[in-house]
């Protein structure tokens, strides 16, 4: 007995030793501490970090080298708003009649695919059709390469709000839809869209509490939604376990989610130092998204690429992101990382690195808004968000150090997730 335990454990010890992974790293980043560490190496067992250790480990036997020690070496990162569905082009608004769900999901791989090789590890989807939930399936189960994703599956509006599927649609077309597709107009029919949503194994909740760009509607950021709907919706969630996340540009939308307990505003576009201080009073997260503000003001110029009623809209509200966001920054609001990647192309997430650098955010504290902060957002900081023994091993790399050279996080050179490398 005492020799069959004997040899059990030696079998699980060569496996052990047969899965390490020694990575030697020139800088290190770790999330938690504001100072680069220069040549220390990670080790890797299995999906998670088993041990952080100072200068260059020697590797033993069995052990498999990787040689980061000319790059700086970092988190995994977190991106909090992309749609992996869809990806901007002339014909998008057409193409919700023309494309059918499977050619929806055979798109999304590969918008997985191209953010997980921008080093982006883990993403929270921010409103697709149902797609998104089943991408996240589809990548847990090792069928499809992407990130970590913490989907919602669809949004929720009201009638004729940034979320209503059928804004802009012919009359016949147009329908009444309810709860079940995401439009609400009463507390109870809140309560129900977000209980339908915990039944479509979403992960958490998101509405749009304003208008919205890239709709088929004429406001951008009105309020659309009641202080009770609000409640309600948020309340529902956290029943269920869900964190909230609300799109908003214009300031009334803003303070009544904020009001209502919701956990990160997106976009903020029209953020007053008023609504600031209540997101410093209830620790809500802000998520600034300042590249698809870019993104669509600079594309609106363009004759025919957005519709007529989308592109007065992009001009106005688009330039306006980077300076709130320059602005909460300054007085205090927390700042969670966040792209609305889909909004422009997937696997530039990157660039909003440079963005929020250029408004006044020091780098160090843009890569913790991704990984560190991020996580917190999600729940997560238990697994993801630094480079520490016993967390999850989702490490990336860069040529350079993004502290003298913050562009170089538009280009990833190393992708670990999980333990299993990506790109190298
Ligand atoms: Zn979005």
């Amino acid at each position: 007995m005492k020799k069959l335990f004997l040899l059990a454990m030696m079998v699980v010890s060569i496996q052990l030793i047969a899965q390490r992974t020694v990575i030697h790293c020139g800088n290190l980043i770790d999330g938690k501490s504001n100072d680069v560490q220069t040549q220390m190496t990670v080790i890797v067992e299995k999906n998670v970090i088993s041990k952080i250790e100072k200068g260059f480990t020697k590797p033993g036997s069995s052990d498999k080298l990787v040689d980061l020690s000319k790059k700086t070496v970092m988190p995994g990162l977190i991106d909090l708003h992309v749609h992996l569905e869809g990806e901007t082009n002339k014909d998008q608004a057409l193409q919700r009649f023309t494309l059918n769900k499977a050619d929806v999901a055979f798109r999304s791989t590969v918008h997985a695919r191209k953010t997980l090789m921008a080093g982006f590890t883990t993403v929270r989807d921010l409103g697709g059709s149902g797609v998104n939930t089943s991408l996240r399936n589809a990548i847990n189960q090792g069928l499809v390469v992407g990130p970590r994703i913490f989907s919602v599956g669809k949004s929720i509006g009201t009638t004729g709000g940034h979320a209503d599927p059928t804004n802009g649609y012919r009359e016949d077309l147009m329908g009444d839809p309810g709860p079940k597709e995401g439009v609400i107009n009463s507390p109870e029919e809140a309560r129900q869209a977000v209980r339908q949503r915990y039944k479509d194994g979403s992960d958490l909740i998101k509405i749009t509490a304003t208008g919205g760009v890239l709709s088929l509607a004429k406001d951008g950021s009105g309020p659309q939604f009641t202080l009770d709907e609000l409640k309600a919706i948020v309340e529902t969630a956290k029943d269920y376990g869900m964190h909230t996340a609300a799109h908003a540009h214009g300031t009334e939308g803003m303070k009544r989610a904020v009001l209502a307990g919701i956990t990160t505003i997106e976009h903020g576009t029209m953020m007053t130092e008023e609504v600031m201080d209540l997101m410093k009073e209830k620790g809500t997260y802000y998520v600034p998204t300042i590249s698809a503000g870019k993104f669509v003001a600079e594309k609106a110029k363009e004759p025919g690429y957005y519709h007529p009623l989308v592109t007065p809209k992009a001009l106005a509200i688009g330039p306006q992101i980077q300076e709130t966001f320059g602005k909460a920054f300054k007085r205090g609001v927390k700042i969670a990382f966040g792209t609305d990647a889909g909004v422009f192309p997937h696997g530039e997430n990157g660039k909003e690195f440079g963005y929020m650098v250029e408004a006044g955010m020091p780098a160090m504290e843009a890569i913790k808004s991704a990984t560190v902060v991020a996580a917190e957002v999600i729940g997560m900081s238990d697994k993801i968000g630094t480079l520490e023994a016993g967390k999850l091993a989702d490490i990336v790399a860069t040529d350079e150090n993004p502290l003298r050279n913050i562009k170089t996080m538009e280009k990833v050179s190393f992708v670990m997730k999980e333990g299993v490398v990506y790109l190298q």
